[in-house]
């Protein structure tokens, strides 16, 4: 069974369209199916028109957001609503090819739990695709994960993975890494890509600042969420002995020069103020890094500590 979840705002022109094809790719090739439309918060009547779809289709369901949450949460509260065992995500504006349902799902056949679409040849303005490309490389590069579209709205996974991903604000850019970074394997495939024929697209410039602070977060959340200290703790050290091996030369120095007789003046040295922010700067991060430890240790849940794959024995029956 396939849960296909799709995060609607604003995309009132589409949304049949994209219901008729999802519906004849799936019933080609036999593929068992129900779609989620979540509605974050749509002012165009798209609602509306999900309404009328899922009346018309008891393979459609529907969630409307409150308001405008972000497509992260819209996703989240979709993936909480499926029920397959295999969740598939896509964007409402047609962008995306229903017609690549069977590909993906042969590939991650082929022994995967993630299976990115990968925008080969992408429809998007000029200013939407150089950027995105620069973003991509440096997601890879960063999380060591290489994909060449980490942001692709078509993805396939298992279950599983959706159990376990948390993503908030902003984060959906990011599934794939936080899904590689909990053990899962993660693949792409290229996709067909179509203009937008309807609507506006909801994102702007702002876009890259945001995705570049978001992957900072994600870099720190999957490489030392775990541990905190060890990265606060690590550069905090660094700077507190730079200014104690500053102030302790500044000292020994004022010791001899005293004992010889001439003024050392070290008061209005460089080195002096140099040293005593660099001694405050490593004592705080280091303290920054043990209030982190203390949320990890009261706070953080057992389930981000480790993902079991499969189990054994008489236990599993339990389990
Ligand atoms: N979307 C959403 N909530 C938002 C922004 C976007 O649900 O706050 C949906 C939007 O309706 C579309 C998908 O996320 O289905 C991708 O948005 P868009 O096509 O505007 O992004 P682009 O293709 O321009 O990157
Ligand atoms: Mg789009």
């Amino acid at each position: 069974m396939l849960s296909i979840v799709i995060p609607v705002l604003n995309e009132r022109e589409s949304l049949a369209q994209l219901h008729a094809e999802i519906c004849q790719t799936c019933q080609s090739h036999g593929i068992k199916f129900h779609i989620i439309f979540v509605d974050d918060g749509s002012t165009d009547g798209s609602w509306e028109e999900i309404r009328r779809l899922a009346e018309s289709d008891d393979r459609v369901r529907g969630v409307r957001l409150r308001r405008n949450f972000g497509k992260a949460a819209a996703l989240m509260a979709g993936l909480k609503a499926a029920r397959g065992s295999l969740i598939m995500t896509m964007d409402a504006d047609l962008q995306d090819d229903p017609a690549e349902i069977p590909n993906l799902l042969a590939k991650l056949e082929e022994g995967y739990d993630v299976v990115n679409g990968w925008k080969r040849r992408r429809l998007d303005p000029w200013h939407k695709v150089y950027p995105s490309k620069v973003f991509n490389w440096m997601v890879s590069r960063l999380t060591g994960l290489k994909l060449h579209d980490h942001n692709c709205g078509l993805k396939l996974f298992r279950a599983e993975v959706a159990r376990e991903l948390r993503i908030y604000g902003e984060l959906h850019r990011f599934i794939p890494v936080l899904a590689h970074a909990r053990g899962f394997r993660v693949t792409e495939i290229p996709v067909h890509h179509r203009p937008r024929q309807f609507g506006r697209s909801k994102y702007g410039v702002r876009r890259f600042v945001r995705g570049f602070l978001d992957l900072l977060t994600v870099v720190f959340l999957t490489g030392f969420g775990q541990r905190p200290s060890h990265m606060l703790g690590a550069v905090g050290l660094f700077f507190f002995l730079l200014g104690c091996a500053g102030l302790a030369y500044l000292a020994v120095y004022w010791v001899v020069k005293m004992s010889s007789g001439v003024d050392p003046h070290i008061g209005t040295r460089p080195l002096l103020a140099y040293s005593v922010a660099a001694a405050l700067l490593g004592a705080q991060a280091i303290s920054l890094g043990f209030l982190a430890e203390l949320i990890v240790a009261y706070t953080g849940r057992e389930s981000d500590a480790y993902s079991v794959a499969e189990r054994v024995g008489r236990e599993s029956d339990d389990n």
